[in-house]
């Protein structure tokens, strides 16, 4: 069957006002451009010329990653590369990621989901845990309301995912501000998240604290 048959056609049928398109790098350029017009550049955040594409982050089918943005100095041809896992089939889950990403190309990756990040995470009404900061009530419409003027997300989610791990990583702190790492051995979990050597704040827990 040719990619133009009626059939195929049919299901990348695009939204009223919307440019039809055949690929998802065409589609995740054309969001990334009405998330930088609509989101970032109100705010004074410039979006930059980007690469994006689907694809597994380097962190492998393993890894819990959904997005992955790589830094300019990475590629050769000087550009912010963003993937997005193909295991993601809904639009707004891909455009949610691709707004997280985004940020990561505004910062060119230099602060990981660090102090800077969360500055502008937060600008643009991400939120959660910065590792996994995902659109809070407020952007959630809008990217909703982007949504509506894209034609449907032209991919078919890969359906693998890893088996659940039956280890459970050890509990550690880090922090949100500098990325200072600890260990924290499990009979002293009750007192809580230690307190960074640098920022005197509490850190992020990760790990398992909860299982105990
Ligand atoms: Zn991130
Ligand atoms: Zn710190």
């Amino acid at each position: 069957m040719s990619s133009t048959s009626p059939a195929i056609a049919s299901s990348v049928t695009p939204g009223p006002s919307a440019t039809p398109v055949a690929t998802r790098e065409s589609w995740l350029l054309e969001a990334t451009a009405r998330l930088a017009a609509s989101v970032f550049s109100p705010l004074g955040y410039t979006v930059p010329p980007i690469q994006v594409s689907v694809g597994y982050a380097s962190t492998g089918l393993r890894s819990s990653a959904i997005g992955q943005c790589w830094s300019r100095a990475s590629a050769e041809d000087g550009l912010n590369h963003v993937f997005i896992s193909p295991s993601l089939g809904s639009a707004y889950a891909v455009i949610d990621t691709l707004a997280h990403e985004l940020v990561h190309a505004v910062d060119d990756c230099q602060h990981k989901h660090g102090k800077a990040f969360k500055t502008i995470a937060l600008a643009i009404g991400l939120q959660g845990p910065m590792r996994s900061a995902s659109a809070g009530p407020a952007l959630k419409k809008r990217l909703e309301a982007l949504l509506v003027e894209l034609p449907p997300y032209p991919h078919g989610r890969i359906k693998w995912s890893p088996r659940p791990r039956v280890t459970v990583s050890p509990p550690r702190a880090r922090c949100e501000q500098c990325g200072y790492r600890v260990s924290v051995p499990k009979r002293f979990l009750h007192l809580g998240p230690p307190m960074c050597p640098v920022h005197k704040s509490a850190m992020e827990t990760l790990g398992a604290w909860e299982h105990t």
